[in-house]
């Protein structure tokens, strides 16, 4: 099936959103080897990897062997690491100075809502919430209206649906 949005540029999170970390790894990386993808990210990434750049905060070689243990390896456009969750801010920064494409184009995708939530909200992103059922800050509610998703989805497989719900 061909994409829906095919017009937009999503930028998704790694760590609880696009893998299920905080519940296969058991906050140790001795346990990567059980890391999956969350349910629905499989097709999601078929169907928008061109379409997808991954924006991940830790340390580089980790998340470089979660990305290739999970099979993410060159089928997204773009995978950025930086060393702190704080930098996600400049890099998107970054993504969009050198993206011919307006704010209300991107859609970030993140289970953080006090940092990809409110960097995405601060550049008019569209912003949606990742609540896996297992995911470390799950049960945080937004502290301040920047915090705010437009949308909350519980597995890839919504994400299409919270889009076409929207007004953008
Ligand atoms: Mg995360």
């Amino acid at each position: 099936m061909a994409p829906l949005f095919s017009d937009r540029l999503f930028i998704v999170d790694l760590d609880d959103t696009l893998a299920n970390t905080t519940r296969d790894m058991r906050g140790s990386w001795e346990n990567l080897p059980q890391l999956t993808l969350a349910p629905g990210a499989h097709q999601f990434v078929r169907r928008y990897g061109e379409r997808t750049v991954l924006l991940t905060a830790g340390n580089e070689e980790v998340q470089l062997r979660k990305i290739a243990h999970l099979g993410l390896k060159g089928i997204l456009r773009l995978e950025i690491v930086v060393p702190e969750p704080e930098l996600k801010q400049a890099a998107l920064e970054s993504l969009l100075a050198s993206c011919a494409l307006p704010p209300s184009r991107f859609v970030i995708i993140g289970d953080r809502l006090d940092k990809e939530i409110a960097a995405g909200n601060r550049l008019g992103f569209v912003t949606v919430r990742m609540r896996l059922p297992h995911g470390r800050w799950g049960a945080y509610e937004p502290a301040s209206e920047e915090e705010r998703p437009h949308a909350t989805i519980e597995t890839f497989d919504e994400l299409e649906g919270a889009l076409l719900s929207l007004p953008y």
